[in-house]
C-alpha cells in the first residue's frame, strides 16, 4: 500500500473571493480526502497557494489605483481566513509570488528548453508608444469585428460573447490612457506540445481505468479529434516570473504555465520551512507516491495534458537547474478527480450579479460543519448540482441533526446522567449488541472503499446509513425503559451504543471535523483526532508572505473500530448541531441578486 500521498489543490486566483461552488468543486473534497488519508496513518501532504500573477490582477490594481502586490495580498489574506474557519487543513498554502516558486518555475522552463521542447515564434501584438510597452489582450479595447460592439475587450466581446483575436479589433485604443496602439512584432517562447504528445497519451492510457470520464473526455478525447500543437508560454508583461534568458527583459512566463508548477514548488517550500530540504523527493521522485489533483472541470486540460507534458518534458534536467545535479524523473499525477459545477437555486453562480454564496460570509451565519455537510451531500462529482436553500435546511434538520447529532447527544447525555459521568461497564454482550458492533465495524472497510475511489458522497451516505442502524438498535433495545427494571441491561445497551458512536465519529471526522473533535472530547479523550492549523510569515528576496501550515496530530492510524474503555470519564455533553427554522431558506433567497 502506498504510504506517501500528495494532495494537490487548485490554486485560487487572487482577484476574486471564494464561493460555495469553488469550495465544493475542489477545496473541500481535497481536505476531506486528505483527512481520511491522515486517519489511515499515511504520510500526507496537502499543498496549494494563491495564484498571484497575470493580467486579471494588474487590471484590478489599475482600476483601484493600487498595486498588483496589494491586490494579490488582500485576496490571499481572505483565502487564509476562509480556510482556517472552514477547517481546510493545508500542510502549506502559499503563493506563486515567492522566490522559491520563481526559481522552481524557471528551472522547469530551462529544463524544457534544454531538452528541445521549447521553440521561438514571432507574433504581432499591440504596442502603445505613449506607454512604451506592449499591451496584453485585456489592455486593449475597440470595436468587435464580429458584431460591431464598440466596447469589446481584446480577448473577448461582452456583447456577442465571442473570443477575439485582439489584433483584428477595429479602432483599437489602450485601456490605460485611451491612446492608439500600433501593431509591432514581438517574440515569444512556445511549449512544443506536439513533440510531447506521445508522453501525454502514454500517461493517460496508464491511468485510463481510474480517471473520471470527464477528465478522459477533455484529454484523450480531445487529442483524438485534434492533435496537440505549440502554445505560447511567455508574454509581454512585467507582473510575473521573468523569462530566465538574456535579452528577454519585460517579458514573463504565462500564468497558466507557472501556476501548475506551484504543486512542486509548494512541496519544496514546505520542506524548507520544516528544515527538511530534500523531503519533496519523497513525493516527487518516488514511483510509489501518489499525487492527486483536486480541481474543477474548467481546469482539466491544464492538469491532464499540459502539466504532465511539462513534468515529463523537464525530466532529470530539472535537477540540473534546480540544484546543480540531475534528478530522478518527476512523478506524474496519479489521479485528477475533477468535479463538475454547482449552481445556485437553479441558476449559474455569478459574482457580478450577486447570485452567489460567498464562503466567508456564509460562515458568519452558519457553523462550518453544516456547510461542509451540505456541500458534500451535493458535491458535483458526476454532474452539475444545485445549492438549494430549502435543501440546506432539510438536510441539516432531517439528517445532520435528527439522524446523527441527536443520536450522539441523547446517548451521551443519558450515560452522563445515569452512570455518574463515566462510560458504563457492560454485562455480557447479547446477540443484538454484537450484531450492531459488527455492522458498524464493517463500515471501516465499506466507507474506506468509497474514500479510496474518491466517491465522497457515497462515503458520507454510507456513514449516515450506519448511523440510522444505530438509531434502530436503540429503538429496539429502549435503554430508557430498560433502566427502570434492569440497570445492567441498560448499561450494556448504552456501552454498545457509545462504542459504535465512537467508531462512527472517526468515519464522519473527515467531513465534520469540528463537531467530531467536540464529540471526541465529550467521550473523554485528551489527544485530538487531527492536528492544528497555524500561520507563519516567510521572508525572501521578494518580501514577506504569510502561509497557512499544519502541525500534525500526535496520534495517527485512527481508522480502526473503537475499543471504548469502560470507566473512561465523560465530559458534560452538549448538542453538536442546531435545528434551522424553515424561514431561513426564504431569508437567504431574498439576499440573492441584491447588491449589498
Ligand atoms: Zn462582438
Amino acid at each position: 500500500m502506498t504510504e506517501n500521498i500528495l494532495v494537490c489543490v487548485a490554486w485560487p486566483y487572487a482577484n476574486a473571493r471564494i464561493h460555495v461552488g469553488n469550495l465544493t468543486g475542489a477545496y473541500l473534497p481535497a481536505d476531506i480526502f486528505a483527512r481520511y488519508q491522515r486517519l489511515r496513518g499515511r504520510r500526507v501532504l496537502m499543498v496549494s497557494g494563491s495564484d498571484a500573477h497575470g493580467t486579471p490582477v494588474t487590471v484590478r490594481a489599475d482600476a483601484e489605483g493600487s498595486t498588483p502586490i496589494e491586490v494579490y495580498d488582500r485576496f490571499h489574506q481572505g483565502f487564509l481566513a476562509l480556510f482556517q474557519q472552514l477547517g481546510l487543513d493545508y500542510d502549506l498554502f502559499t503563493s506563486t509570488h515567492t522566490q522559491n516558486h520563481f526559481h522552481v518555475s524557471q528551472a522547469i522552463f530551462l529544463a524544457l528548453k534544454k531538452n528541445g521542447y521549447l521553440y521561438n515564434e514571432r507574433q504581432r501584438q499591440w504596442y502603445a508608444p505613449s506607454l512604451g510597452r506592449y499591451l496584453p489582450d485585456r489592455y486593449v479595447e475597440g470595436t468587435c469585428y464580429l458584431c460591431g460592439f464598440t466596447n469589446a475587450r481584446g480577448d473577448q466581446c461582452d456583447k456577442c460573447g465571442s473570443l477575439l483575436d485582439a489584433t483584428l479589433l477595429i479602432n483599437p485604443r489602450a485601456k490605460t490612457d485611451g491612446s492608439t496602439p500600433e501593431l509591432r512584432e514581438t517574440e515569444h517562447f512556445y511549449l512544443d506540445l506536439g513533440k510531447l504528445q506521445d508522453n501525454v497519451v502514454a500517461f493517460l492510457n496508464q491511468r485510463k481505468e481510474h480517471l473520471r470520464p470527464n477528465v478522459l473526455r477533455q484529454s484523450l478525447g480531445q487529442i483524438e479529434s485534434e492533435p496537440l500543437h505549440g502554445r505560447a508560454i511567455t508574454r509581454d508583461l512585467d507582473w510575473g516570473i521573468p523569462v530566465p534568458v538574456d535579452g528577454w527583459d519585460g517579458k514573463c512566463l504565462y500564468v497558466w504555465f507557472e501556476a501548475v508548477i506551484g504543486y512542486l514548488s509548494a512541496t519544496i517550500e514546505w520542506g524548507k520551512i520544516n528544515n527538511m530540504p530534500d523531503a519533496w523527493k519523497d513525493w516527487w521522485q518516488n514511483e510509489e507516491a501518489r499525487t492527486y489533483h483536486f480541481i474543477g472541470k474548467d481546469n482539466i486540460p491544464f492538469h491532464a495534458v499540459i502539466w504532465p507534458a511539462q513534468l515529463s518534458g523537464a525530466g532529470k534536467e530539472f535537477g540540473e537547474y534546480f540544484e546543480g545535479k540531475p534528478c530522478e524523473p518527476l512523478t506524474l499525477p496519479y489521479d485528477i478527480p475533477a468535479n463538475e459545477f454547482m449552481n445556485l437555486e437553479g441558476e449559474k453562480i455569478s459574482g457580478s450579479r450577486n447570485w452567489v454564496i460567498d464562503g466567508l460570509e456564509a460562515l458568519t451565519r452558519y457553523d462550518p460543519d453544516p456547510l461542509r455537510y451540505y456541500l458534500t451531500m451535493n458535491m458535483p462529482e458526476t454532474k452539475d448540482t444545485d445549492w438549494d436553500w430549502s435543501g440546506f435546511v432539510h438536510r441539516n434538520n432531517d439528517e445532520l441533526v435528527a439522524t446523527w447529532g441527536n443520536l450522539a447527544n441523547r446517548v451521551l447525555s443519558f450515560a452522563y446522567r445515569h452512570w455518574e459521568g463515566v462510560i458504563p461497564t457492560p454485562g455480557v454482550l447479547r446477540p443484538a449488541d454484537e450484531e450492531i458492533i459488527r455492522k458498524i465495524e464493517a463500515g471501516f472497510t465499506t466507507v474506506a472503499e468509497q474514500f479510496e475511489a474518491i466517491h465522497l458522497r457515497n462515503a458520507i451516505s454510507e456513514a449516515m446509513s450506519l448511523a440510522s442502524e444505530v438509531n434502530k438498535y436503540l429503538d429496539t433495545m429502549a435503554p430508557w425503559s430498560e433502566i427502570k427494571h434492569d440497570k445492567l441491561a441498560a448499561a450494556t445497551t448504552i456501552y454498545t451504543a457509545l462504542r459504535v458512536i465512537d467508531s462512527l465519529k472517526i468515519m464522519f471526522a473527515p467531513f465534520l471535523p469540528f463537531t467530531c473533535e467536540r464529540l471526541h472530547t465529550f467521550m473523554g479523550y485528551s489527544e485530538p483526532i487531527f492536528g492544528e492549523q497555524l500561520t507563519q510569515s516567510v521572508q525572501d528576496e521578494l518580501g514577506t508572505h504569510t502561509v497557512l501550515g499544519y502541525s500534525p496530530a500526535k496520534a495517527s492510524g485512527r481508522w480502526v473500530a473503537s475499543q471504548l474503555p469502560a470507566g473512561q470519564t465523560l465530559q458534560q455533553p452538549a448538542p453538536l448541531y442546531k435545528k434551522l427554522e424553515e424561514s431561513v431558506a426564504e431569508e437567504e433567497r431574498a439576499r440573492l441578486g441584491n447588491k449589498q
